[in-house]
């Protein structure tokens, strides 16, 4: 058995700290919970199948993600006695008009043969998707998609830290440089990693989610997750309330103080999705989401030969298990089900 420091205490950590320590290893996390970690922050949508990107090593590391959730959360759930907020309730896609809800039906259904996980897909009718989501418009054509889910980053933190401690794991909130870890070094700093090294590729966006009160009007756990026009999402949080994102803004620094101006804009669009309903607004959720190129995530050795995972994107939370998986196997010289080689593109 080999000794790992992992360095980076947000879901890609957290994985393959877990997936380590449960094969029997010694595994150190070292965390400092900065403003705006990415996982606290995320809205936890789990529903690859949806997304219109192309690129096809993305694809194979979100839909190898997703079929690997329920089994992950159902051990990792038994193992902690901890619920790590995981809700399977589907996915309401909405489309500008019918032409491009056909099309969409079409694109999203082609891909259930090679995963079946994601259940059912069909249209709704409007009776439909008041019944499923009683205060959200009917404006818009929609799928549905049975298998997407929900994850809450961070009950599913918690969870994970409980079961590194189970499996005999250490947790130590502390600001730690690569340098300094003993074993093999796994750095997974998500939008700090610039402080160490230039991950040539890896940047981070500031997104910020607006979370709601609508009057009468409770998040259910079986309320699905919607898929809006472009980026906008809502999702149910923790409190029975919802949110509403995601804002996408590059930029080099760090600050995390929400803007008045990203609200004003959240709002307006919770006001088109919710066209009947009185919207209080609660708080924002800012958050530094790493990204990269293609959305593609690297995963490899740095030239100091410190592992290096990061550039999750806005996929980070479906990955994360899997790539937990996947780099705790590849560590140990064990078989993978992916060929990591793909995400070592530095
Ligand atoms: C608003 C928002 C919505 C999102 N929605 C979704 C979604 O619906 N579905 C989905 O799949 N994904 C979503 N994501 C993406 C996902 O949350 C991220 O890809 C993922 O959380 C990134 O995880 P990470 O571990 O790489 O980084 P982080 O979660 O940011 O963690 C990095 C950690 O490293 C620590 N750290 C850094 N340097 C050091 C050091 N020197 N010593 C010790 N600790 C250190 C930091 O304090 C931090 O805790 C969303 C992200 C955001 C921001």
């Amino acid at each position: 058995m080999s000794t790992f420091t992992v360095i980076g205490g947000g879901i890609a950590g957290a994985s393959i700290a877990y997936h380590l320590a449960k094969t029997g290893n010694t595994v150190t996390v070292f965390d400092r919970s900065d403003n705006g970690q990415a996982t606290s922050a995320s809205a936890g949508i789990i529903c690859p199948w949806v997304s219109q990107r192309r690129n096809k090593k993305w694809y194979r590391l979100v839909q190898e993600g997703a079929r690997y959730y329920p089994d992950f959360i159902q051990e990792l759930e038994e193992t902690t006695k901890q619920s790590t907020g995981y809700i399977r309730s589907g996915a309401i896609c909405l489309f500008k008009d019918d032409r491009i809800q056909q099309l969409a039906y079409e694109r999203i259904s082609a891909k259930q043969e090679a995963s079946p996980e994601m259940g059912e897909v069909r249209k709704l009718t409007k009776a439909e998707v008041k019944e499923m989501h009683p205060h959200l418009t009917t404006a818009y054509p929609a799928v549905f998609v049975e298998g997407g889910g929900q994850i809450s980053g961070d009950s599913l933190l918690s969870a994970l830290k409980e079961g590194i401690r189970l499996h005999g794991g250490k947790w130590i909130q502390q600001d730690v440089k690569p340098e300094d870890g003993e074993g093999t070094v796994i750095y997974t700093a998500g939008a700090w990693a610039s402080e160490c090294y230039q991950l040539p590729l890896v940047r981070h966006q500031r997104a910020e989610l607006l979370h709601l009160k609508l009057e009468n009007e409770y998040h259910k756990n079986e309320t699905p997750v919607v898929m809006g026009l472009g980026p906008m999402y809502i999702v149910g949080t923790d409190t029975k309330q919802f949110a509403i994102g995601t804002t996408h803004e590059d930029t080099t620094d760090f600050t995390v103080a929400p803007s008045e101006e990203n609200q004003q804009y959240l709002h307006n669009e919770a006001t088109r999705y919710f066209p009947e309903t009185n919207i209080q607004d609660q708080f924002m959720a800012v958050g530094l989401r790493p990204f990269t190129r293609d959305s593609l995530p690297y995963i490899g050795w740095t030239k100091d030969h410190v592992f290096a995972v990061n550039g999750l994107g806005s996929s980070g939370l479906t990955a994360a298990p899997v790539i937990g998986r996947e780099v705790a196997a590849y560590l140990t010289d064990k078989e993978t089900v992916l060929n990591l080689d793909d995400y070592a593109y530095f």
